[in-house]
């Protein structure tokens, strides 16, 4: 029988596994951390599921976690990102002062509106000079005439620090002309928080044959077959599935004999693979208004630093623990990574202080932060289309090469960034591998 060897227990080497042993395939997984699920992590220490990767079902319409929650009992609930609602979200001035959330909302809509208007008219008439950048794009933005000090920082919020969090990227580096590449599925996103995508991972990896702390450093792969190398040994396979995060691509850390063909390698330096970093803290009570699902700080940075601490999602509106996070993407998250804990929690603290104007807040009892740009097997969050790549970049990233194919987030070319387009393309590797060479199979997926 022929056998298939999967890097990788993230979401899409879980699917790309499953996809291979339900057809009847002998399909081995290596994965270099002591644990499953890769930028999905799941973390229980501080009394509830908080996940420290992937959170949300990000549009849970089409989207396959959602009858896999639905059949797990998992409990999730919607997050109102845009504040449709009117309110589940309270932003705070510069001094801490509550802004009125019905103008700052309107600022949501106002900048979600110029953003379409100016898309769109960049496609009807192109300019000479055309954006290459987010950046460059939100200079001529149009913008409406005598906004509120309110609506303005909503505005702001939704065309430019939204997006960048969105990309774990700075606006400098996202590609405007690939904007549109990437696709959101509908409905609000569920955040799940009974036990986390966790419950799902491991309910993904029930049955397989899945081996931990094993890590990878080298594939030689041929016409016939291919040896891949780990810290626990050779391993001889007819396939290699690849699924290992673009970061780790990048970094060039898995040897490949032959080399990968210059295309490749081009693209995988091509795509932008961001930063986004999550600060978990658990208090004795809740010390935030317990009925927003988040809070967003536009308060004035301090001396010679960028605007730090300025998103908060409060997990408490979900569970009714005081538990709350603070999350930072690219420049801020680069920043607040130098870090020791001790600051990085005493800052928080602070920050969160001054957000609602109470200096009585005491120290957290407990907290939990990621580390995901140094960690070696991630460098970095997820991926982003950067300036300068190439719209074919992440077909030529999933193309295989003889025997070995690729899979992973970066790798789909419209759901890229998520869980849900991790999931797909392992599943969509799995099937090109048996269609190529197993001839028709039946599928129980
Ligand atoms: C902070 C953060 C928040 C996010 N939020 C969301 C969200 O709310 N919703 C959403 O849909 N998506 C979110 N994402 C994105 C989502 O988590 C990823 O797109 C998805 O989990 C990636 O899955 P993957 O299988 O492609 O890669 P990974 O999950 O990274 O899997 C790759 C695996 O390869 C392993 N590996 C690496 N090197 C080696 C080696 N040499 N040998 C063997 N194994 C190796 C890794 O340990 C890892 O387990 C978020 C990501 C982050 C980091």
């Amino acid at each position: 029988m022929k056998k298939v060897i999967v890097v990788g227990a993230g979401m899409a080497g879980l699917m790309a596994t499953r996809t291979l042993h339900e057809a009847g395939v002998e399909a081995i997984c290596l994965e270099a951390r002591p644990r499953i699920g890769g930028r999905t992590h799941t973390d229980n220490s501080l009394g509830v599921s908080a996940d420290l990767g992937a959170a949300w079902i990000h549009g849970p319409i089409g989207n396959p976690f959602t009858p896999i929650a639905h059949e797990l009992g998992i409990e999730y609930g919607e997050t109102d990102f845009i504040n449709r609602s009117g309110n589940v979200v309270q932003a705070y001035g510069k001094k801490g002062e509550p802004l009125d959330m019905v103008e700052y909302t309107a600022g949501h809509y106002a900048g979600a509106a110029a953003f379409a208007l100016q898309s769109g008219s960049l496609l009807v008439d192109p300019p000479e000079s055309a954006p290459q950048s987010l950046a460059d794009g939100l200079a001529s933005l149009p913008r409406p005439e005598g906004m509120s000090q309110a609506k303005q920082f909503g505005f702001d919020f939704w065309v430019d620090l939204h997006l960048t969090y969105l990309c774990a990227a700075d606006r400098e580096t996202i590609n405007w002309n690939l904007m549109d590449t990437t696709v959101r599925l509908p409905g609000d996103d569920y955040f799940i928080y009974g036990g986390g995508y966790k419950a799902i991972t491991t309910h993904l990896a029930d049955g397989l044959d899945i081996r931990t702390g094993v890590e990878v450093t080298q594939i030689a792969y041929q016409d016939s077959g291919a040896m891949v190398e780990s810290s626990a040994g050779t391993f001889a396979a007819d396939f290699v599935v690849v699924t290992v995060p673009l970061g780790v691509l990048k970094a060039d850390v898995i040897k490949f004999s032959p080399s990968l063909p210059t295309k490749k390698q081009e693209a995988i330096q091509r795509i932008g693979f961001g930063q986004y970093e999550k600060v978990v803290l658990r208090f004795d009570d809740f010390y935030w208004p317990r009925d927003k699902q988040r809070l967003i700080s536009f308060h004035d940075p301090a001396e010679n630093e960028p605007q730090l601490f300025p998103l908060w999602f409060n997990i408490g509106y979900y569970t009714g623990e005081p538990v709350i996070l603070a999350y930072h993407a690219g420049a801020l998250a680069r920043f607040i990574n130098e870090w020791d804990d001790e600051t990085l929690v005493g800052r928080a603290t602070e920050a969160l202080r001054q957000m609602t104007r109470n200096e009585t807040i005491p120290d957290p009892v407990g907290y939990v932060r990621t580390g995901w740009e140094r960690d070696p097997f991630s460098r970095g969050s997820y991926s982003f289309d950067h300036v300068g790549q190439k719209a074919g970049d992440r077909d030529t990233l999933r193309q295989p090469v003889g025997r070995l194919y690729f899979a992973g987030e970066a790798t789909h070319p419209h759901f890229n960034a998520s869980a849900h387009g991790a999931y797909e393309s392992g599943i969509w590797v799995a099937r090109q591998i048996l269609k190529n060479y197993y001839g028709n199979v039946t599928f129980s997926i």
